[in-house]
């Protein structure tokens, strides 16, 4: 976008299309090009010394930065308000390269119980390997989270929107709970999207995303990204964030917190965290995903208004024990999530079938629209059963708390016509009888 004073800040859905994507410069192509390239030309010796130096900004190295990367960078920065962003190859490597960055052995932090699976397992296992130790606290009670607090927590994670339940976290009441604690807040924003949540807004700091879902929205490929909200002052935290406030030997000594100020978080990440760990974004699939983005509002606003008619029809359906999600006015979360998600509660919800594990198992067979595949946030309509796929690697109690007990299948609703959706699952329901 060029700058124009003279116009107002542009708005969300004119930032999903124009954020990050100027014409190129070399060859006025209007789309960002895919470069796939993995290295860039210096201009002279002291332009590469720089480069490495951390004292001019610019291309090296595809693992490190690449200017498809950045244009989505810059894009979703813009859509969640933040000071800068790192996008890189999954999800799950986005966390990874938070949790690298502000924690050292024998720190602790505290996650939501209700969390999407894979995050889970990766905090309860492949952390250990590095004795980060995760706490976990009810995120449905601050209260519990404050409890959690010790002299140890360096950080608190929860999710927007809790993966598979539905179910919309009270992000302020938790914010308020680590500004007390000196502590930044971290916010899976996956299942909201800053269309319908942007954390920030609610007191987050950093914000992640597994663009894999309905960032990139079309199931075609795995992304995360880090958004530096740049809130968190981290020069003059009561805690030692040592990768932000320690001089660093790899950089002449340089300060990080010192010389990025308001996005030394997201510049941490990529100069330490991605440089030295390596799960780059291929371009390819940043292309694809900021593709997606430009049509983000239009999807987040069908989806939802789908989700919504197809829960209330399941509501009403003689198979179903209960349908949970805060879209619907009968549920007990209805009212945060309309002040947190004033234009819906997402397209990922959970129903519980009166014929218990076994149902769950026949129904999502039954399907034939709906496809059975674990995955979210696609412009086609999803359906698993968690307790014998995502969350079977779960004890029952983890399972029950993550509300993905043996009843439970989840939804995530796409972009088709309502009228077609709810006539598969009327056939695979009287299937089950
Ligand atoms: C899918 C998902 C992740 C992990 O992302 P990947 O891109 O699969 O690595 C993390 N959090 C939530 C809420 C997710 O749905």
């Amino acid at each position: 976008m060029t700058d124009r004073t003279d116009l107002p800040a542009p708005q969300f859905s004119t930032l999903a299309v124009h954020a990050g994507a100027a014409p190129d410069a070399s060859t006025g192509a209007r789309v960002t090009p895919i470069y796939q390239t993995t290295s860039y030309v210096f201009n002279d010796a002291d332009h590469a010394a720089s480069l490495f130096g951390l004292e001019a900004f610019g291309n090296i190295y595809t693992r490190i930065m690449n200017p498809t990367q950045a244009a989505l960078e810059e894009r979703v920065a813009a859509l969640e308000g933040g000071t800068a962003a790192l996008a890189v190859a999954s999800g799950h490597a986005a966390q990874f390269l938070v949790f690298h960055t502000l924690l050292e052995p024998g720190d602790e932090f505290i996650a939501a119980r209700q969390l999407y699976g894979g995050s889970v397992n990766q905090f309860n296992h492949s952390f250990k390997k590095f004795n980060w130790n995760v706490v976990w606290a009810d995120a449905t009670d601050p209260g519990a989270i404050a409890a959690a607090v010790t002299e140890k927590t360096k950080a608190i994670f929860v999710e927007s929107i809790a993966n598979p339940g539905g179910l919309v976290i009270d992000l302020p009441a938790i914010s308020a709970v680590a500004k007390k604690a000196g502590i930044p807040l971290i916010v899976d924003n996956t299942l909201a999207t800053p269309y319908l949540c942007q954390p920030k807004l609610h007191g987050a700091d950093i914000v992640v995303h597994s663009m894999t879902k309905f960032l990139g929205g079309h199931g075609n490929s795995i992304g995360g990204i880090i958004v530096d909200c740049g809130t968190f002052d981290w020069s003059t935290s009561q805690h030692r964030y040592k990768t932000l406030v320690d001089p660093n030997e790899s950089y002449g000594g340089m300060v990080l917190a010192e010389t990025f100020g308001n996005f030394a978080f997201a510049i941490a990440c990529r100069v330490m965290g991605l440089r030295d760990i390596g799960p780059a974004i291929a371009p390819m699939n940043a292309f694809l995903i900021l593709t997606g983005i430009e049509t983000l509002p239009l999807r987040m606003a069908k989806h939802s208004e789908n989700a919504v008619a197809v829960a209330r029809w399941l509501e009403a359906c003689a198979e179903v024990a209960w349908v949970n999600f805060a879209g619907l006015p009968s549920s007990p979360n209805h009212a945060l999530a309309q002040k947190l998600c004033p234009r819906g509660a997402g397209a990922v919800f959970t129903f519980g079938l009166k014929g218990g594990y076994d149902a769950g198992v026949k129904l999502v067979s039954g399907l034939k629209l709906f496809s059975h595949l674990a995955n979210i946030g696609d412009v086609r309509s999803l359906v698993i059963h968690p307790a014998s796929t995502t969350h079977r690697q779960l004890t029952d109690e983890q399972r029950i708390s993550a509300g993905a007990g043996p009843d439970v299948v989840r939804l995530s609703i796409g972009i088709e016509d309502v009228a077609d959706l709810t006539a598969d699952l009327e056939q695979a329901l009287a299937a089950l009888s």
